[in-house]
C-alpha cells in the first residue's frame, strides 16, 4: 500500500523528523486558509498523487508552457491560482503512464531555502536479508539516470535487523553525503530516527528525493515516498486507514474486498486459478499459445461460490475480456464443489465470452458432470495444454 506525500510526512514527523510546515487542501479554499497559516512568503502547492516525478509532470488540461504539479508561489494569490489550475485536472508525469492521474487534493507547504538536494532511500533487500539506505549526493533528480550513468555516486549501507542501526551506520551515511560537522550529526541523527520509522511501521519502501540541506545548515525532508509491506497492515490500522482508493486500481481495490489476488493486465484472456505459481504457469501457457492474459486473479486455496462469482464478476468488468480460462486444482476444495460454483457464478453474471474449464483433483469426474449438465456452453480441457490451445481457438473463432 501507497500513501500521499503529507500523509507520509505526518507520520515520519511523530519519528522527530526533520519536514517543513504544510497542510493538506481538497479545494482551493482550503489551499488559500492553508498557505495563510504558513509562515510565507514563499510556498510550494504540490499535487498530492501516488507517482514521482510531479516537478516535471504536465497537466493534460492545461497548455504545453503551463507550470508542472510542485510549484513554488510567492504570494497567497499565486496559491490561489495554482491550486485552481491543478485541482482536478489530469497530471501526466514519467510514473503515471499516458493516462495520467486526476488531482484531488494538493498539499500547500513553507517553501525551503535550498542549499543542496541529497537522494536517501530504504528497502528490504532479500539478497543480504537486511534493511539497505542507499544514499546519493545526487539527489532531486530522477535516481534511476543517476544509478546508469554515474553509479559509483550512490551507496548502499545495509543494516542487520538483529543488531539494528549501530552508530557507525550513520556515520557512513554523512560519509557517503560528504557531510561534515554539523551537518554530519543531523544526518546520523536523521538516519536512524528513518530506520525507526521503517522498522516500527513495516515499510517495503522509504524513499526521500530530495533531503535538503537548508542555507540555515538544517536537514529537511523535502519529499517523500512510502509504501507498506500489506501482510503487516494488520498491525497498522491507523496506517491502514489512509489508503486512498481514488489511487488505486478500482477492480484490485474490489479484488481485495474479497481476498482475491488480481492484478490487471493488457490481454484478452481472462484468468481464474487457484495458486500464484499455477496461475503464473496459466499465463505463461496462454503466451505460449499466441495470446495474452488480460489478468492475473489467484482466487486461493479456499475458493467458495462467493468467491468464484466475484472473481468472475471482476475479469468480466474489464471490456478487453474475450475469453477466459479457469484452471482450478481441486485439492482442499473438491471440483464438485468447485463446479457447482462456477455453474451457479456463470448463470449469475450472464457469461457473454467464451469459458473454457479445466478441473483437476479430487472429485473430478463428478465436477466435469456438474459442468456438462450445466446448459451453459462451457467447453470442458483436460490439461493445461489443452485449455490454452481450446480458449484461443474459442476466441479467434468468437472474433
Ligand atoms: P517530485 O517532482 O514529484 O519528485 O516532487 P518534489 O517534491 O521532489 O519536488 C520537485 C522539485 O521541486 C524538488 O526537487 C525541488 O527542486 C523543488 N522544490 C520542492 N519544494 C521546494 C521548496 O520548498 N523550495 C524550493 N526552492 N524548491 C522546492
Ligand atoms: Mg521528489
Amino acid at each position: 500500500m501507497n500513501l500521499h506525500e503529507y500523509q507520509a510526512k505526518e507520520l515520519l514527523a511523530k519519528y522527530g523528523i526533520g519536514i517543513p510546515k504544510g497542510v493538506p487542501a481538497m479545494s482551493v479554499e482550503e489551499a488559500v486558509a492553508g498557505a495563510k497559516s504558513l509562515p510565507g512568503p514563499l510556498y510550494v502547492v504540490k499535487a498530492q498523487i501516488h507517482a514521482g516525478g510531479r516537478g516535471k509532470g504536465k497537466f493534460k488540461e492545461l497548455g504545453e508552457e503551463a507550470k508542472g504539479g510542485v510549484r513554488l508561489a510567492k504570494s497567497i494569490e499565486d496559491v490561489q491560482r495554482d491550486a485552481a489550475d491543478m485541482l482536478g485536472n489530469t497530471l501526466v508525469t514519467v510514473q503515471t503512464g499516458d493516462a495520467g492521474k486526476q488531482v484531488n487534493r494538493l498539499y500547500v507547504t513553507d517553501g525551503v531555502d535550498i542549499a543542496k538536494e541529497y537522494y536517501l532511500s530504504m528497502l528490504v533487500d532479500r539478497a543480504s536479508g537486511r534493511v539497505a539506505m542507499v544514499v546519493s549526493t545526487e539527489g532531486g533528480m530522477d535516481i534511476e539516470t543517476v544509478a546508469h550513468d554515474t553509479p559509483e555516486l550512490i551507496h548502499s549501507i545495509t543494516i542487520d535487523p538483529a543488531s539494528g542501526f549501530q552508530p557507525h551506520h550513520g556515520r557512513a551515511v554523512a560519509f557517503a553525503l560528504k557531510l561534515e560537522g554539523g551537518l554530519a550529526k543531523a544526518a546520523q541523527k536523521l538516519s536512524k530516527q528513518l530506520y525507526d520509522a521503517f522498522t516500527a511501521l513495516d515499510c517495503d519502501m522509504l524513499e526521500i528525493n530530495p533531503l535538503v540541506e537548508t542555507k540555515d545548515g538544517e536537514l529537511l525532508v523535502l519529499d517523500t515516498k512510502m509504501s507498506f509491506d500489506s501482510n503487516a497492515l494488520y498491525r497498522h490500522p491507523d496506517v491502514a486507514a489512509l489508503r486512498d482508493e481514488t489511487e488505486e486500481d478500482p477492480m484490485e481495490v474490489e479484488a481485495s474486498k474479497y481476498d482475491l489476488a488480481y492484478i490487471k493486465l493488457d490481454g484478452d484472456i481472462g484468468c481464474m486459478v487457484n495458486g500464484a505459481g499455477l496461475a503464473m504457469a496459466t499465463m505463461d501457457i496462454i503466451k505460449l499459445n499466441g495470446m495474452f492474459p488480460a489478468n492475473f486473479l489467484d482466487v486461493g486455496g479456499g475458493a467458495n461460490k462467493e468467491k468464484v462469482t466475484a472473481a468472475f464478476k471482476i475479469i468480466l468488468a474489464d471490456p478487453a475480456v474475450k475469453g477466459i480460462l479457469v484452471n482450478i486444482f481441486g485439492g482442499i476444495m473438491k471440483c464438485d464443489i468447485i463446479a457447482e460454483g462456477i455453474v451457479a457464478a456463470a448463470k449469475e453474471v450472464n457469461l457473454s465470452v467464451p469459458l473454457v474449464v479445466r478441473l483437476e483433483g479430487t472429485n473430478v469426474e463428478k465436477g466435469k458432470e456438474i459442468l456438462a449438465n450445466s446448459g451453459l456452453a462451457i467447453v470442458p480441457a483436460d490439461d493445461l495444454g489443452d485449455a490454452a490451445r481450446k480458449i484461443v481457438a474459442e476466441v479467434k473463432q468468437a472474433a
